[in-house]
């Protein structure tokens, strides 16, 4: 699946949401810590005053926050755990400000944060449906809770429902600007599919995955056939067409789980999650006879891959890869427009060496 590929789901409907999410819960992990620790000390110097139950919520909430740190890198829909998250802790929110005072809570104007932390992960409408829910649980638990001292000092609902607005607006735009470049940080901007920065992140989680499962993963390694002739002889602006091209036809012959990256020049990896060797090769294959035919700026171009496949406890992405580079080597040696698969043998060996190699790299 390239980045921009649709997943179909309203949460993260292309990859590329689905990579913000993660980033966003990664870059905030520290500054959150610190957060919940400023909240923590609030909440214990306001107990005498507010109640000691209400550490019982904010106990709640820090092992919300683990279950996510433990699920995100690992569930197949980390936006799902993202979401639930931020929901569960609005709801414990919402019960704090009820039991605590209601449209006198000292924490209504808290309830604002969830709403903040959807703006800088997720699309404008899940956005719109954060700030919904917030304002709806803000009123079941003021005008709901206690009608008459709302109505009578409204002063700190109209000050958090004014905080919500500014807050998420300026987040909201903030993000904006950051989006620009955070694709740029994902994304290869000449051919539009994710680039090396995303790559072992991902297949972390795909690792995970296969471990849990048993589930095979297979690596299909691509570079373009004498790719620098095509530049001697047309110019490096018709070569970047091409690859424009190339990278257009491998997104378009992959399923919506199979991710493309750019890992440089004109060398390609797709990912299989789920793949075992057998039908690997059959779209190994399909994708050479693809491109053989393509003609992409009308120039005949040929690609060569090396294929190789790691099996639930055995996925490793550096073993995988060395074993796909060399099966790529080979079947340039060999003349290439080909697919060399890489032994199981081969496979072991190569994941035995950079095992070895990070070993000595270690010591
Ligand atoms: P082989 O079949 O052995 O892979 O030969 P090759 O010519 O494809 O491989 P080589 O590594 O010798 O050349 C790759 C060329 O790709 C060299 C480099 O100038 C060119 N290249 C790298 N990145 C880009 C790019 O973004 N755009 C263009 N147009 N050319 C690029
Ligand atoms: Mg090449
Ligand atoms: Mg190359």
């Amino acid at each position: 699946m390239s980045a921009r590929q649709k997943t179909g789901w309203w949460l993260c409907p292309t990859e590329l949401d689905r990579a913000r999410v993660i980033d966003g819960n990664d870059r905030v992990r520290v500054i959150r810590m610190i957060g919940s620790i400023a909240v923590g000390v609030a909440l214990l110097a306001s107990a005498p005053w507010v109640g000691w139950w209400t550490l019982v919520l904010f106990a709640l909430a820090t092992l919300n926050f683990v279950n996510v740190e433990r699920r995100i890198h690992t569930s197949p829909r980390p936006e799902i755990v993202s979401a639930a998250a931020i929901v569960i802790t609005l709801l414990l929110l919402s019960v704090g400000v009820a039991f605590s005072g209601g449209p006198q809570s000292p924490a209504l104007p808290w309830m604002v944060l969830p709403s903040a932390m959807v703006a800088a992960r997720f699309r404008p409408r899940v956005v719109v449906a954060a700030l919904v829910l917030t304002i709806v649980l803000i009123l079941i638990s003021t005008i709901g809770v206690d009608p008459r001292s709302t109505f009578h000092d409204p002063v700190l609902l109209i000050a958090t429902l004014a905080l919500l607005a500014g807050v998420v607006s300026i987040v909201w735009a903030l993000e904006d600007a950051e989006l620009h470049h955070r694709g740029e940080a994902i994304l290869d901007p000449l051919t539009g599919l994710f680039n090396r920065n995303t790559l072992l992140p991902r297949f972390i989680e795909i690792t995970y995955q296969a471990r849990l499962s048993g589930q095979p993963v297979s690596l299909l390694l691509c570079d373009v056939d004498n790719f620098k002739a095509i530049n001697d002889s047309c110019g490096h602006d018709r070569g970047d067409a091409v690859l424009q091209d190339i990278a257009y036809e491998l997104r378009k012959q992959l399923r919506s789980f199979e991710l493309a990256y750019r890992l440089g020049g004109e060398e390609f990896l797709i990912v299989l999650p789920g793949i075992g060797s057998a039908d690997a090769q059959k779209t190994a294959e399909r994708l050479r006879a693809t491109m053989e035919q393509l003609r992409p700026t009308g120039m005949q171009v040929t690609i060569s891959l090396g294929l190789s496949t790691g099996l639930g406890e055995s996925v490793d992405y550096e073993g995988l890869f060395k074993a796909a580079d060399e099966a790529l080597y080979e079947a340039k040696r060999t003349g290439r427009n080909r697919v060399v698969v890489a032994s199981p043998k081969a496979t072991r060996l190569a994941a035995a060496d950079a095992d070895e190699q990070a070993l000595r790299l270690a010591v």
